[in-house]
Formats: C-alpha cells, sequence, structure tokens
C-alpha cells in the first residue's frame, strides 16, 4: 500500500488560468483552471494536459448595429506565457504523422500544465487543428479530440510522468482511452482484459446536462479520421456506441464518474441510464479558487461584518467606474446593480427579466434596479446572438441603468462578481450543471437571486443568504411561471430589504460570505476528489 497521495493527469480542452492567457471559453475551462490553482496550492500532484491555442477561443464584440461578431485574433501572448520543453510527440490523423510541440504553463500559480501544439509548418494542413478552441466540427473536432486524448497520454510517456489516475474532463479526452487500451495490447493483453485493466485507472466529469450537448461522432469519421487508433470498429463500438458517443465512452471507460453538483449528479445518472457498462456516477460540487476570485481585501477580513460591507462598497465603486471606462455607461453606485453574466443560450434566458416591459420598464427609467450583463453567444448559435442583440437594445434604451459588457472573460468575470449587490441566474431547470459565477458572487458578499439549479440547491438559505424563486415546475408555461416568481421575490424582498433595511442586507452579505467560503472552494471540491475518486481502497 501506497499511502501518498495519487499524481492525477487531468484532461481538459480548455484552461481558464489568467485573463491574458485565452485558452479557455467559460465555465468548463475556469473550473480547470482553479482545481490546478488548488492542487498547487494545496499540494496535491495534479498535472494538467491541454491544448495550446493559437486563437484561442472567440472574441465577441457588438458591433455598430448592435449585433455580436466573432474576431480571431492570433493571441500571441498565449505562447509567451508558456515554455518550450523541447520535447515532441506525433500523432496518427487520417494518413498522416502530426508533430505536437509539448509546451509547459506554470506561471499562474498553478499546478503544471502542459500544453500541445500543432501548429508547425511541416503538419501542412493539420497545422491549424490547434488554432481555435471549439472552432472544429465534425472531422477537425475529431483532429482536436487526438491531439488531446492520444497526444495526452503519449505527452505523459514522453515526459517520463509517473501517473496513477487519468481524469478526463468531459467527453472530448475519451480517446486517451484508446491509446491507454492499445499500450496494455501492445504488452500482449487481449482488449477487454486491457480495456478492465485500464478502467481501474481512469475517472471521468460529465458537465452537460443538454443532450444534445453531448457530442458523438460516426464511426466512420472516426475511422478516416484515425481516431480508432489501432483498435476495430467493433472494440470502438462496444466502447461508445454507433455513433460514437464521447459521454459514453467517458462513462464505460472509468472507474467511478461523478457530475458537478448534486442535483446534477442526479440528473445524469437519469439522463444515462440506459447506458451498459458505465461507471458509477456519483456527485462532486464545483467550487472556486478563492485566491482568483475573492477579492483580497474580503479575503483578509472574512469573519468582519462591518468590513466585509465597506469593501464590498469599494468594489462596486470600482466595477462602476470600470464600466464608465470600458462602456462608457454610468452606474448610480448608491442604487441596486443586479448581475447576469453567462453564455447567452436560450435555456439560460438572459433576457427573462425583461419579458413585461410594463412591470420592470419603470424601475429601470428610475434607476432603482441597475443590471450589468455579459455573455457570448455560441459563434453559430444564432439565436443566442439574438438574445445578446435585444439586450443591447435595452441597453439603448436605458443607457445608464441597463449594460451590455462585451467579450465576456475572466476579466470582467472577475469585476462582476466582485461589484455586484446581485447575482441573477435562471436557468430553465434542470439545465445548469453547477454555475461557479454565482459562488463567486456569493464569495464576495454578493446576493444570488436564483432559480433552484445547480449549486444553489445547495447553498441557498432563502432569505438569509441570498433567494431562490420558482417553485421547480417544469414544462409548459414555464417560462411566464418563472417570470412572476422573479418578479414576486424582486420586488417584494430585493428591494425593499436594498433600499429600506440596510441592516438586514448587510447581514444577508455577511452570511452569504459565511456560509459558502469554505463549502464551495475549489481546496474542498480538490480534497473530494481526492477522497471520492482517486483514491480507491
Ligand atoms: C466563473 C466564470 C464562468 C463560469 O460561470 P457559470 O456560473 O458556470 O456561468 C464562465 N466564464 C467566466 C469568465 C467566469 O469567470
Amino acid at each position: 500500500m501506497n499511502n501518498s497521495k495519487p499524481h492525477t493527469a487531468y484532461f481538459c480542452m480548455e484552461y481558464g488560468l489568467d485573463e491574458d492567457m485565452r485558452i479557455y471559453a467559460g465555465g468548463l475551462g475556469i473550473l480547470a483552471g482553479d482545481i490546478l490553482k488548488a492542487a498547487k496550492e494545496y499540494s496535491y500532484p495534479i498535472t494538467g494536459i491541454g491544448l495550446l491555442w493559437k486563437k484561442g477561443y472567440s472574441k465577441q464584440v457588438i458591433n455598430k448595429d448592435g449585433r455580436p461578431v466573432d474576431k480571431h485574433p492570433i493571441q500571441k501572448r498565449n505562447y509567451e506565457h508558456a515554455v518550450d520543453t523541447g520535447e515532441k510527440v506525433t500523432v496518427k490523423i487520417k494518413d498522416q504523422t502530426v508533430t505536437l510541440k509539448i509546451w509547459k504553463v506554470d506561471k499562474f500559480d498553478n499546478a503544471t500544465l502542459y500544453l500541445l501544439d500543432a501548429n508547425l509548418a511541416e503538419n501542412k494542413k493539420f497545422q491549424n487543428i490547434t488554432d481555435g478552441l471549439y472552432d472544429g466540427f465534425n472531422e477537425k473536432r475529431i483532429a482536436q479530440e487526438i491531439v488531446l486524448g492520444i497526444g495526452g497520454v503519449k505527452a505523459i510517456r514522453k515526459l517520463g510522468l509517473n501517473i496513477d489516475i487519468y481524469h478526463f474532463n468531459e467527453g472530448h479526452a475519451a480517446l486517451a482511452g484508446t491509446e491507454l487500451i492499445k499500450e496494455k495490447m501492445e504488452n500482449g493483453m487481449d482488449f477487454h482484459k486491457a480495456w478492465k485493466t485500464v478502467k481501474d485507472d481512469i475517472v471521468f466529469t460529465t458537465h452537460t446536462p443538454v443532450k444534445e450537448g453531448n457530442e458523438s461522432h460516426s464511426l466512420d469519421s472516426l475511422e478516416k479520421m484515425g481516431a480508432f487508433n489501432g483498435l476495430t470498429r467493433e472494440q470502438m463500438e462496444e466502447l461508445g456506441d454507433s455513433p460514437f458517443g464521447m459521454t459514453v465512452a467517458g462513462l464505460r471507460l472509468s472507474r467511478m464518474s461523478n457530475g458537478v453538483a448534486k442535483l446534477h449528479g442526479q440528473t445524469a445518472r437519469e439522463m444515462w441510464k440506459d447506458v451498459e457498462g458505465k461507471s458509477p456516477i456519483i456527485s462532486i460540487t464545483n467550487g472556486v479558487h478563492r485566491s482568483t476570485w475573492v477579492d483580497k481585501r474580503i479575503r483578509d477580513n472574512i469573519d468582519n461584518k462591518e468590513k466585509i460591507v465597506e469593501n464590498h462598497q469599494e468594489m462596486k465603486n470600482e466595477l462602476v467606474d470600470y464600466i464608465k471606462k470600458v462602456n462608457g455607461a454610468q452606474l448610480d453606485p448608491n442604487k441596486l446593480i443586479i448581475g447576469f453574466a453567462r453564455r447567452a443560450t436560450a435555456y439560460k434566458r438572459p433576457n427573462l427579466i425583461f419579458q413585461k416591459p410594463d412591470v420592470i420598464d419603470p424601475y429601470l427609467e428610475c434607476g432603482d434596479i441597475q443590471l450589468v450583463f455579459s455573455g457570448k453567444a455560441h459563434p453559430t448559435d444564432d439565436n443566442g446572438k439574438n438574445i445578446v442583440a435585444n439586450i443591447v437594445k435595452k441597453a439603448k434604451q436605458f443607457p445608464n441603468s441597463v449594460v451590455f459588457l462585451e467579450d465576456y472573460n475572466m476579466e470582467t468575470g472577475r469585476m462582476l462578481t466582485r461589484g455586484v449587490d446581485v447575482w441573477l441566474n435562471n436557468p430553465r431547470k434542470p439545465l445548469e450543471a453547477s454555475g461557479t459565477s454565482g459562488m463567486k458572487a456569493a464569495m464576495n458578499g454578493g446576493l444570488n437571486l436564483s432559480i433552484l439549479d445547480g449549486w444553489w440547491v445547495e447553498g441557498c438559505e432563502h432569505g438569509i443568504n441570498g433567494w431562490q424563486f420558482g417553485d421547480g415546475y417544469e414544462g409548459e408555461g414555464q417560462d411566464e411561471s418563472d417570470l412572476y416568481a422573479l418578479y414576486r421575490v424582486l420586488f417584494n424582498d430585493v428591494i425593499p430589504t436594498f433600499y429600506a433595511n440596510k441592516d438586514r442586507w448587510q447581514d444577508m452579505m455577511y452570511e452569504s460570505v459565511q456560509s459558502t467560503y469554505e463549502r464551495f472552494s475549489a481546496k474542498k471540491m480538490v480534497e473530494r476528489y481526492y477522497e471520492e475518486m482517486y483514491v480507491s481502497e
């Protein structure tokens, strides 16, 4: 029996470590970045494996007509933050050998992250596969997943890392399983024995409670791209079905898997109940890295209510100045500011609050409610872009009480979650897996106003550390029912408390910080990964 902690290789398509290193798109990457930082801070032996994206994710800005447009500039800084290890590995894509440089990043107080990079002239038509995060569908995406999964395992061998656990964070990394199986088969094991053996060392995290969000590929495409990696069609089908589900493969390749909040684990168990041979799905609730997301003034005064209140007002003033600078809008730091930032997509209902103008507009007119939005639509999601365009329109109508901040990124996220009074979240339940932005706001003294979905099911003490709204009804008329529920809590609780009961508001701020600071920390999350996923008897 070895008593030291197992060394985990953590595979992820994206990492949000710093706003100046644009190799992330959203929550998945922020989570991965926070895990590496907590691992470093609390001495857990985790090594990250990812891709060095030349252009990162879309830089999404608002054009003159008020619509979001995607820009894809080369992110030179991404390379400046990485150190060339001098090592390379190769993978086979289609009929071509593709060389991958291995870079290393450890300057952001993070556990070491190795990034693979195909951006070499010799790779000819495949040199652009690591250009844009999530810019590829079908064949290009498969090529990217070959790099992450198969290239990732090869890089681990090349670097001589002693890995005990392979953690596939989301289905993108599932092809790593084919490489681990192949290694065993090359040592004489048959396929099923090899699969059974590697399974002991693999864990998997699923994130997406939206069925269509779970990627799958036809076996033909996988074969054509070389993703079978020496396995047969029948063997690939056994791993991931036909079409080949990346999540299904993750569930079957692993010894243990998890959803990212209590409710999400339950949703995932229900969603994947028909997958034969899958690993048990437990729940490990996400957490956030506090030195990254909680302002130092708050961290230094965590038990001091007066200081928290005072510091929060400073952060709110800073947010108002920041908005003035980047957007031109002038908010009033003495009036209520509500923040909402997340991917702009229909089920998250970013513009729910605007749906009854006769109810909400008078508050926007007088400025008693000020709303700050941010969020990108997926570059191919026209509906998401319409949602953004509608918010921008609303901001034109109420220039000093509705704001849309373009190109949502770690900087906007940091400013917003530190400075707002209220963090609003109204997804169509149960489609929010966890959500970590609300945790950031809560720890900084912001109050969550949210549907009981994702992490808030665990975190909410209604009227004490924030509010929940809606009765959990799912079905026809759900949007309208949720809208009225939102208005009810907003007008009966939030507004009167903010404007007429400062003491109560300040008590709630303090409770918000106290009730979340330990429980939803990345420290707690990584501890749980070790206890419940990585360590086997
Ligand atoms: C925290 C964060 C996220 C994830 O937050 P959700 O609540 O899951 O939407 C996404 N993007 C940025 C920039 C963040 O800071």
